[in-house]
């Protein structure tokens, strides 16, 4: 089951994971850094033990890779869909669009593209971890006076409700579940407006001004939203400054 580990005025998503790769190589490293996350994680090295570790473990996440040597990674897919609705993030050596577009067409709810670094590894993890969590499973974040409920994507300051666009509510909402912690604005691109390329700083500048005049503050007199410069945004409790 998912769970918020509170750690400071930090929360972490804790998640079970199965990890269905034969290859040792990338099985041993995708385990190791979801478990050195705080993840519990196990391991299958072929489609018909996967399936059968995903049906006793009923997990939150599973990582399916595409070429398994027993059946097709997408025909585990369809079997794993057939049981289950576990978000499944397939990694795939196929980077051809049409390729990618059929394995989310066959119930995959992310991808990555092999090889993959650890920080997309874990970037794909926390965004489908987070899609989860707004389907009402876990509680509101609080940080100081201000709470954000992802399941009502709604946000509050001393109990009022926020008036927040779309957008506002996903940034202040990536900033909660990371509270405490600094954020770079390449990170918030990659994150929230799902840019991890391309993008402009600019438009972070400008969410966050927007998003301090309604926690009512700003950049000379911040609150909850503190600039480091050169380095990035924090969310923080006012109390804890
Ligand atoms: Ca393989």
């Amino acid at each position: 089951m998912l769970r918020f580990a509170p750690f400071g005025v930090r929360c972490v998503v804790m998640a079970s994971v199965v990890i269905i790769e034969d290859e040792l190589r990338i099985r041993e490293l995708v385990a190791r850094v979801l478990a050195d996350r705080g993840h519990d994680v196990e391991t299958s090295s072929t489609a018909m033990d996967g399936l059968q570790t995903v049906v006793r473990a009923n997990p939150d996440l599973v990582i399916l890779d595409m070429g398994l040597p027993d059946l097709d990674g997408s025909e585990l897919l369809k079997m794993i869909r057939a049981v289950s609705e576990v978000p499944i993030i397939v990694a795939t050596a196929r980077s051809e669009d049409r390729d990618v577009v059929r394995t989310l067409d066959a119930g995959a709810d992310d991808y990555l593209v092999k090889p993959f670094s650890v920080e997309q590894l874990e970037a794909r993890v926390r965004a489908v971890l987070r899609r989860v969590g707004a389907d009402g499973r876990p509680g509101p974040i609080v940080v100081g006076d201000l709470s954000v409920d992802a399941a009502a994507r709604e946000a509050r300051l001393d109990g009022e409700r926020l008036d927040l666009s779309p957008k506002e509510f996903d940034l202040l909402r990536f900033l909660a579940e990371r509270a405490g912690e600094v954020v770079s604005k390449r990170e918030l691109l990659a994150e929230v407006w799902r840019q991890p390329y391309g993008g402009s700083e600019k438009t972070v500048d400008v969410h966050i001004s927007w998003l301090r005049k309604k926690l009512g503050e700003s950049a000379a007199a911040s609150r909850y939203l503190q600039t480091v410069f050169g380095v990035g945004v924090k969310l923080v409790s006012p109390d804890d400054v």
